[in-house]
């Protein structure tokens, strides 16, 4: 085997006039002006059922970008019948060779088709140019470069030999079929998802987010063009339960790689619990299921950092990132000032269309979504111990727009400090210095997760007790810096508690999630 090095691809500024920013407008007026067809893949056919659906983008709803349909059980089921099939003569390939065709892949996605990554997943995503550009290419070329490398690197750990025996691990893919189901906030979550299990040896069933699917089949196609046979990845847009309940209940099914919320992933374990003796192995369960994430400042914090990092962290891409800070803690002695600064600059803040540069937001994904967000909104404006201090506005009549919202809430326990709310909305708590052990006690278990959180201090002491009781509150903690933008191959990324199983998506282990090893010994 040889080595694979991966450095992170570097982000691009799409400056107005540059190369790159007319390459990136003419996708985008070919997209926007056309409802481009996505269809089922199975194999090397392509379906489509009458069961029709649209992609709309989500901040002019009118507009339909994409035309797919849901695969019906019968199609589901013709999708495990053809992956699984394919399986064994895709894990015999050797790691080299199914590592190539990502790697090729990442490379169609540098150049070639970065604008059609980018065009679609600000148009159907509603993402900036930034968001989309450090999602849709950047995260997600780092993902097949990194998967590549940190698997090649995990593989090589073998057991010890000692005289005429010789012990070796095969790590083989595992048999049967993976299923991922991916989320729309990340086209990079789509493309990770699908393919780490297939760079690894197996074969997979892609149920891509119905708000994300022109994306997210773009990326599949690049797959294919860069050499994925057909049936290792299959592209099955379908209606959730329907396709939770066709692959739990097939006796193939090794496991489940999902991003979503807890709900669904519980659903998705417990219809697996009810089929276990028809499993020929025990299905694997990778879960990302969201989070309530925090920074807490204390008084020795730099207040510049707190204030830059948690606009950006609260309110980038409305807050649709599993990682968003949710919830602000701060101490008394700068709370007033804080709080200032962060309202001067939500007034600032532009929302809008994701095509216009001066924009920092757009609308959020769907009505569903807009409808939960108002929900918490209304509640803040009719509970007397919340107070809107910016923002507060919604429109849906021509895109799902909120407007970014901070709230200070007076009672340590209201659901806007303890649900997770996946909008541009920031709940702030004022604590008292003098009774910092029961706010630690409640940060750390006031919601049923744990997947990000931010202490922001000087003193070193507050840092070291500080991260030592939250140890469990968090996945992923960062210490004066924001809760969001983790970077592949530098934190890798996943959450504790109900935030899912901790598998680490962009780190040095995820790879062996997708393997089941043989272990040989030879007597010579
Ligand atoms: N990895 C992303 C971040 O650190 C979040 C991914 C997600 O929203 O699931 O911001």
């Amino acid at each position: 085997l040889h080595d694979y090095t991966a450095v992170n691809e570097p982000i691009r500024d799409y400056l107005p006039g540059s190369t790159d920013r007319e390459r990136l407008e003419k996708r985008l007026s070919y997209f926007s002006n056309t409802c481009s067809d996505v269809p089922i893949v199975i194999g090397d056919d392509v379906y489509t059922t009458s069961d029709v659906r649209h992609q709309v983008m989500p901040f002019d709803h009118q507009k339909k970008l994409a035309k797919f349909s849901y695969a019906d059980k019968a199609l589901i089921q013709k999708a495990i019948d053809v992956a699984v099939k394919a399986q064994r003569d895709w894990e015999r390939q050797s790691y080299e060779k199914r590592a190539d065709v990502f790697l090729r892949a990442a490379k169609l996605m540098q150049e070639e088709y970065r604008m059609d990554l980018m065009a679609t997943t600000m148009l159907g995503q509603a993402k900036t140019i930034i968001q989309a550009e450090i999602d849709s290419t950047c995260e997600l070329i780092d993902f097949l470069n990194f998967n590549v490398m940190f698997g090649h690197e995990a593989t090589k750990y073998q057991p010890i030999s000692l005289g005429s025996i010789t012990n070796t691990l095969s790590y083989r893919g595992m048999e049967g079929f993976w299923a991922s189901v991916t989320p729309f906030n990340f086209t990079a979550i789509g493309g990770n998802l699908s393919s780490a299990p297939a760079i690894a040896g197996n074969t997979v069933l892609w149920k891509p987010s119905d708000t994300a699917v022109l994306s997210n089949y773009t990326v599949f196609k690049i797959f294919r063009e860069a050499g994925l046979p057909p049936g290792v990845i299959n592209f099955v847009p379908a209606d959730g339960p329907v396709f939770g309940g066709a692959v739990t209940s097939s006796p193939h099914l090794a496991g489940v790689n999902f991003t979503g919320s807890v709900e669904t992933f519980e659903t998705l374990w417990k219809s697996i619990s009810t089929n276990l003796p028809n499993f020929r192995s025990f299905p694997r369960m990778i879960g990302e299921c969201g989070g309530k994430n925090y920074h807490l400042v204390h008084p020795s914090a730099d207040l510049d950092s707190v204030v830059n990092g948690t606009i950006m962290s609260a309110f980038e891409f409305g807050g649709q990132k599993c990682s968003a800070c949710s919830r602000l803690f701060l101490p008394q002695s700068c709370a007033q000032e804080v709080i200032d600064r962060l309202v001067a600059i939500q007034e600032e803040i532009k929302v809008g269309s994701p095509l216009l540069v001066e924009n920092y937001l757009s609308a959020v994904i769907d009505d569903k979504a807009f409808t939960r967000i108002k929900g918490y909104i209304d509640h803040a404006r009719s509970s007397e111990s919340c107070e809107i201090l910016a923002g507060g506005g919604y429109d849906d009549s021509k895109g799902y727009f909120i407007q970014p919202t901070i709230i200070l809430c007076k009672d340590p326990n209201d659901k806007l400090l303890t649900e997770e709310i996946f909008g541009p909305v920031l709940s702030i708590y004022v604590y008292d210095e003098k009774e910092v052990a029961d706010l630690l006690t409640r940060i750390d278990s006031n919601t049923r997760y744990g997947l990000t959180g931010s202490i922001y201090a000087k003193d070193s002491e507050v840092v070291d007790s500080w991260k030592d009781f939250l140890r469990f509150s968090a996945g992923n903690m960062y210490i004066n810096d924001k809760s969001t933008g983790s970077v592949v191959g530098q934190q890798p990324f996943g959450g504790a508690r109900k935030s899912g199983t901790n598998d680490k998506a962009g780190g040095p282990h995820y790879l062996l999630k997708f393997m089941s090893p043989l272990a040989i010994k030879t007597n010579s």
